[in-house]
């Protein structure tokens, strides 16, 4: 039940697919509002919450930049600064209109494209971990390429879920291991998805302001209450950088995060 409830969020949510509800809202939102059904709307609710909280670091209507770097990777070619600066004006999530009562989506902006690749894996995370509770299960991880969120204890007596933190520069090498209960960890960094451009690596994480890829630094580590918020904050805070990204993880009750520059 929580792999089938992973896998319907992912068919909602990817931008991959044509077909998905996200894809709809992509084609179809500049033209007339359109109607999503509840966890889609949840998810770009909440998404918008993180960008007024980072100061738009953390904004889902980077799309259009996202997609001009990911044709970079194919092409070996970074994209112009002509075509980045036009992408770059349509993004801001300022021109994401959410309608709660209608629970519709619509576009300010001809060309906006939403990506929901910095939180939709931590929401997912949080609703299979909701199926298993309301299953009565006792204790379980649930991770997603790194993100997990946790609850009760591992089997055979085990009082911790101990999760290891990866040193970027060294796969095999364990930083710390992290002991945890009923918590969240994500991970966000360049060091495993990455774009190849005309020898730069480039993170697959992009700062808003600039249009380029965030590098400032190359692992960040969020434990949180939720996926969700642990996956977005990991996301804004790559692109905040140390020392304004750890100012607002401090003034965030029950949260913490793990840089490495
Ligand atoms: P990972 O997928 O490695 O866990 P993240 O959670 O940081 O890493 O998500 C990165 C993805 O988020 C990118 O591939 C892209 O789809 C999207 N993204 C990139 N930059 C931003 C941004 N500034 N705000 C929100 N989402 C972003
Ligand atoms: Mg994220």
């Amino acid at each position: 039940a929580a792999f089938d409830k992973i896998y319907h969020i992912e068919e909602l949510m990817s931008d991959y697919d044509p077909n998905s509800m996200l894809s709809k809202v992509n084609q179809n939102a500049f033209q007339e509002p359109v109607p999503v059904n509840t966890e889609l709307f949840e998810v770009l609710a909440v998404s918008k919450s993180y960008s007024a909280l980072s100061d738009g670091a953390f904004d889902i209507t980077i799309g259009p930049i996202v997609q001009l770097w990911r044709k970079a990777k194919e092409d070996g070619m970074a994209p112009s600064a002509d075509a980045l600066k036009k992408a770059q004006d349509n993004v801001g999530y300022q021109s994401l209109i959410l309608n709660p009562e209608k629970q519709t989506v619509q576009f300010a902006k001809k060309g906006m494209l939403l990506d929901l690749g910095g939180i939709a894996k931590g929401y997912a995370i949080d609703k299979a971990i909701q199926v298993l509770k309301a299953a009565r299960v006792k204790g379980a991880m649930v991770d997603i390429g790194g993100d997990l969120r946790c609850f009760g204890a591992p089997a055979n007596g085990v009082k911790h879920w101990l999760i290891g933190l990866q040193d970027p520069t060294n796969k095999g090498n364990v930083l710390l291991t992290l002991k945890m209960d009923d918590m969240a960890v994500a991970t966000s960094g360049d060091y495993q998805r990455y774009v190849m451009v005309e020898d730069k690596k480039h993170s697959h994480i992009i700062d808003p302001a600039t249009a380029d890829s965030a590098d400032n630094l190359s692992s960040v580590t969020l434990i949180a209450p939720t996926a969700m918020s642990a996956d977005a904050l990991a996301t804004a805070v790559s692109v905040i950088g140390n020392e304004k990204g750890l100012e607002l993880i401090n003034a965030i009750e029950n949260t913490e995060a793990i840089l490495i520059s």
